[in-house]
């Protein structure tokens, strides 16, 4: 059977028709109103214009944000002015087919564990080191959604005491240290700090940044001051994932999002990490570390795959 599934990000609104194995077999991307009518008109156009040119089951939306357990509802939502919003009735009125909606990173983890780097494994946990770090955990082979419907918020960890603000409104959180905002922080850090920092400093833009893309092709060139500024996000990272294994116990870690294109450069500190954080290292079986499979492309492909159609289970 044939799904839509609709990814709203913060600039752009990705949608597809994914088939019963997790292929895109259409695809479309639109830019995403700020206004939040409009939003939910673009979503209603896009579905219905897959509905129009194909057989199509049901329909997933996913969003950044906290949604209520019956997957109806966006109980709050950083970058969209929805609180409350009862975004699957809202979408139904406009469409002839259920709805299911879904977090973003939910969305992306369930279509890594369904059809990409977790497909082998029972119990994962996705960590997506984009502008913050996402995470979903899927649990004897379900998505562990919470006694509310918002579990997984990895990122929000406290990290550290008394640590950077975050945008959730408390302080400290891993994703303030371990995201691709993060690296670009760390990297301005080290090239303010001069020595090995020269390369980065000449990456400057006319705004006095560094991009991330930057600091990753750094890396990839060998550059001590851009391996330096990717070491302690890895770092960070691999020590909340010892954490997250004392917690959760997962057979594998997925790693996902732009910083994530580093492969084992990435990967290979944040084993460190986590190998010296892991409370009994050494008496107790480990998990593995992969790298993402499916990229940007996730969201859409999870959140299709979990959309219910009529007399579905
Ligand atoms: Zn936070």
């Amino acid at each position: 059977m044939l799904k839509v599934g609709i990814d709203i990000g913060g600039t752009k609104i990705a949608g597809g028709v994914v088939d019963a194995g997790g292929r895109i077999v259409d695809k479309l991307r639109v830019d995403t109103p700020t206004d939040t009518v409009e939003l939910a008109t673009a979503v209603i156009d896009m579905a219905n214009h897959f509905i129009g040119a194909h057989d199509i089951g049901a329909v997933g939306v996913a969003a950044a944000g906290f949604i209520d357990k019956d997957r109806a509802t966006v109980i709050h939502a950083p970058n969209i002015a929805w609180h409350d919003e009862p975004l699957k009735a809202t979408l139904e009125a406009g469409l002839r087919l259920p709805v299911t909606i879904e977090n973003d990173a939910n969305a992306a983890g369930w279509a890594e564990f369904r059809f990409g780097a977790g497909r082998d494994v029972d119990h994962m946990v996705m960590l997506t080191m984009g502008t913050g770090v996402g995470g979903a955990v899927v649990l004897s082979g379900e998505l562990y959604r919470g006694g509310h419907g918002i579990a997984g918020e990895l990122g929000h960890m406290r990290f550290t005491r008394d640590g950077r603000p975050c945008g959730c409104g408390q302080n400290g959180c891993l994703e303030q240290y371990a995201s691709g905002r993060a690296l670009q922080r760390e990297a301005n850090d080290i090239a303010d700090a001069g020595g090995i920092g020269a390369a980065l400093a000449a990456l400057r833009d006319e705004k006095g940044k560094i991009s991330g893309p930057a600091v990753s092709r750094l890396v990839l060139a060998g550059d001590p001051g851009a391996i330096e500024a990717l070491r302690r996000v890895a770092t960070a990272l691999g020590e909340a994932c010892g954490g997250f294994q004392a917690v959760l116990d997962p057979e594998l870690f997925v790693i996902g999002g732009g910083v994530a294109q580093l492969g084992e450069d990435l990967l290979g500190p944040v084993r460190i990490a986590y190998e010296t954080s892991l409370p009994g290292y050494g008496d107790r079986p480990t998990a593995s570390f992969a790298i993402a499979e499916l990229g940007n492309d996730a969201g859409l492909i999870g959140v299709a795959d979990l959309a219910t159609a009529p007399g579905e289970a």
